[in-house]
């Protein structure tokens, strides 16, 4: 490769919106076949919007949200300012918490009122005793259309669940036809439950979906690709995916997403507009077939 035909590739990267770290990363990307992409903040707008609060025991809706954000004003997590906002938006006080804690990838936890708090999926409630019930039933058919279900347990017992909705990205659909048609082979890599990423996979046309992963287990993922041959990208945004950006033969993060992820990447797409992974592509193939 010569250093001054990259050199023009990168720059031509650069006036549209793709940032490509170096060589090296331009010359990975022309021979990825598998490309993995995390689901939210990446596939979706990451900013998901608290849709509905289904009580399932005697707490009304609003004493839901008061516990439910009390205990997420100390989470960055988008599902948690998503429940922040809403709790804002209804003029609902919160409370102050104690004993705060927040186990990546499930959940938070905290006691509000003197009352132990758990928030999080199904996983979280079952590793903190939780016994979901009928409460697990009403969760599956909210996922069906999409959304993410967090149940909210006070003493070990479920009072309510969130059904939470983060929109599809709008030239999603149209970016992951276009790296069909290079011979791209899609993955989609989520913390999310399976029955909730099914519905954005099957949106999507994805060929392969892992749902239920947790953050560490993300390179994994990554890693077994690898290890069957494949010669792949990775795209995400969060903290959680900086290792398997890293993991990958290129890593690929959202700009706008979190600064670790940028720094594991070889490649930003400023905006985290996924039409820079097709341009991106594109412009790598060039790039290496006028050098050859
Ligand atoms: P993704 O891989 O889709 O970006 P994460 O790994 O960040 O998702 O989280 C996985 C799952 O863990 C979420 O879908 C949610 O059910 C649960 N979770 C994580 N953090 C929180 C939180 N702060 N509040 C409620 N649930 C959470
Ligand atoms: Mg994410």
């Amino acid at each position: 490769a010569t250093p001054m035909s990259i050199m023009v590739g990168v720059g031509k990267g650069a006036h549209s919106g793709v940032l490509i770290k170096n060589a090296e990363a331009l010359e990975r990307l022309a021979k990825v076949d598998t490309i993995v992409l995390d689901k939210t903040g990446t596939l979706t707008e990451g900013r998901p919007a608290l849709k509905e609060i289904r009580p399932v025991g005697s707490l009304t809706e609003d004493e839901i949200l008061r516990l439910s954000a009390s205990l997420e004003r100390g989470s960055a997590h988008p599902l948690a300012r998503a429940i922040v906002a809403a709790a804002e938006a209804r003029g609902v006080e919160l409370a102050a918490v104690a004993d705060f804690d927040e186990p990546a990838g499930k959940g938070v936890v905290g006691r509000v009122d003197g009352r132990a708090i758990q928030l999080g999926n199904a996983a979280f409630m079952r590793d903190n005793g939780v016994r979901l019930g009928q409460a697990e039933a009403v969760a599956e058919g909210l996922r069906e259309n999409g959304a993410t279900a967090i149940f909210v347990a006070a003493d070990a017992r479920p009072v309510g669940i969130l059904a939470i909705a983060d929109p599809i990205k709008e030239n999603a659909k149209a970016a992951l036809e276009a790296l069909h048609g290079q011979g791209i082979r899609i993955a989609m890599l989520t913390g999310d439950n399976r029955t909730t990423a099914e519905a954005v996979a099957r949106a999507l046309g994805i060929d392969t979906l892992e749902a239920d992963v947790l953050p560490e287990k993300k390179s994994a993922f990554v890693m077994r690709l690898r290890a069957e041959g494949r010669v792949v990208a990775m795209a995400g945004d969060g903290v959680n995916d900086a290792p398997a950006l890293a993991a990958a033969d290129v890593g690929i993060a959202m700009g706008g997403g979190t600064d670790v992820a940028i720094e594991s990447a070889g490649i930003t797409l400023l905006k985290g507009d996924l039409m820079g992974i097709v341009r991106a592509r594109r412009l790598a193939r060039v790039t290496m077939a006028n050098i050859r």
